[in-house]
């Protein structure tokens, strides 16, 4: 997608005033006319369309949330054929129009055989002049890293492996400049990784252990802030199987929290942020086969902790565990990790929020919030106290895998603290990162969830 400026006033077939109360004196006069109509009635958007022309007013509104959605709305309502588009309004309300317009554009059709009846034609965006720049360059990249991370999450496992993923993560990183090493199977086995490799026994793909890093030349942090991502790029339950019905069916998005961290960091990257930050992908799908890892096994940890598995569909925070242990090595100044870890999450709050706890400072939390409120990928924090870790302690074992029958999303997050030595946020995301149906500019499927929320995140740590 081309978006480029034009002096004075905007004009074609196909535009969008976004209008203020202050009517701009560079339209023509029919449209200053049109203009103060619009503003004297209550609509917040109308369209006056013929045969080849579309020509949208929206009001501006000081809620970005509000703009987005409508981008969104206009999307859906212009014709997939259009090829060019002009709109102009304020900067950043332009900016908050074409975020939603453009993540509403998103379509996965590579699956699709008649994807070029599908396919929309925009081709080219044409903005008011008073746009920024570094604001056209940072709408495309993150429409870019949304996109590649709901791709991830859309893509099934009979594409996306954890080799794929892993594949996939180096791709993006000689895009954009951070690093990428993949860790295989060999590797995994000799660091001694037993939650990984328990999980990956029932498996006949190899499982895989990314490390990601940013490291900008200048950079204003002084430890680095590691970001840890589940990916399990198939959850079948292992031998504690799943049900097909709203549970297995959607289950090629237990690695949404990998594409959340690695489109993040890949965003970070593009944008060149001065913040120096690490990323962990530990990747293996859950299967039943071969020698699956069993309810009653007793498998020891990358740090040593034995863990008695109570049931193999936990196998998130098993495979999460090594990587939240491996973090040590790089004496982080945080610990952030993003996983679709619970059903309890996705019950207790629905699609509109991920839930975010942990044992940091107030102003990690306050950071985090302050990220999903300007994103709209909105974090509830959850308690986080010590008593919760109760009921992860095993009789035979350090710890076991389970819990009890209540606040699943909070036991989960505790025996995960287990295994961090640095200040730890951990968000649950098994909520909003895969949806039903589309929700404005948020697609159906993979939302891409996280990826704007963490990127926002590490803008706000270096920006004090
Ligand atoms: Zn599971």
């Amino acid at each position: 997608m081309k978006i480029t400026k034009q002096k004075g006033t905007i004009s074609g077939p196909y535009r969008v005033i976004i209008a203020s109360k202050k009517i701009d004196k560079t339209l023509t006069k029919e449209d200053q006319k049109l203009l103060a109509e619009f503003n004297k009635g209550e609509a917040e958007m109308e369209q006056i369309s013929s045969l080849n022309e579309a020509f949208f007013l929206v009001k501006d509104n000081p809620d970005p949330e509000k703009i987005r959605k409508q981008g969104a709305e206009v999307r859906s309502r212009l014709k997939r054929e259009v090829k060019s588009l002009a709109v102009s309004g304020k900067s950043e309300s332009l900016f908050y129009f074409l975020e939603g317009f453009l993540l509403a554009g998103y379509q996965f059709l590579k699956y699709v055989s008649d994807k070029e009846k599908k396919k929309n034609l925009l081709q080219e965006i044409v903005v008011s002049d008073n746009f920024e720049d570094k604001r056209i360059k940072e709408l495309k990249d993150i429409n870019k890293a949304v996109s590649w991370a709901r791709d991830m999450v859309n893509e099934p496992v009979s594409f996306l492996s954890a080799e794929q993923l892993a594949d996939e993560i180096v791709k993006i990183s000689e895009q954009s400049g951070f690093s990428a090493k993949v860790l295989q199977k060999t590797q995994i086995e000799s660091l001694k990784m037993g939650g990984i490799l328990a999980v990956n026994q029932g498996s006949i793909d190899e499982p895989t252990f990314t490390i990601l890093e940013y490291k900008p030349k200048e950079y204003k942090n002084k430890k680095p802030i590691v970001l840890v991502g589940k990916g399990v790029v198939y959850d079948t339950g292992g031998l504690s199987l799943k049900p097909t019905a709203n549970s297995m069916d959607i289950m090629k998005s237990d690695m949404a929290g990998a594409a959340a961290v690695a489109g993040a960091i890949h965003l970070t990257a593009l944008q060149k942020l001065p913040v120096h930050v690490i990323g962990l992908i530990p990747a293996t799908d859950n299967r039943p086969g071969l020698n699956a890892y069993a309810p009653g096994d007793i498998v020891t940890m990358f740090d040593g902790t034995t863990v008695e598995v109570l049931n193999t569909d936990a196998e998130g925070r098993m495979i999460l565990a090594d990587a939240l242990a491996y973090s040590a090595k790089y004496n982080p100044e945080l610990v952030v990790d993003a996983a679709t870890l619970t059903g309890a999450a996705h019950r207790a709050i629905g699609e509109h929020a991920a839930i975010v706890m942990g044992n940091a400072d107030e102003h990690w939390f306050e950071k985090m919030e302050q990220a999903g409120k300007s994103t709209h990928e909105r974090v509830v924090r959850f308690p986080f106290w010590d008593d919760y870790l109760e009921e992860m302690k095993s009789p035979i074992a350090d710890l076991n895998n389970l819990g009890g029958a209540s606040a699943g999303m909070i036991t989960a997050g505790k025996f995960l603290e287990h295994f961090v030595k640095a200040p730890y946020l951990h968000l649950d995301i098994a909520g909003p990162a895969w949806l039903g149906k589309n929700d404005a500019y948020r697609t159906r499927g993979g939302s891409g969830y996280g990826v704007r929320l963490l990127y926002n995140f590490l803008k706000n740590s270096v920006n004090d």
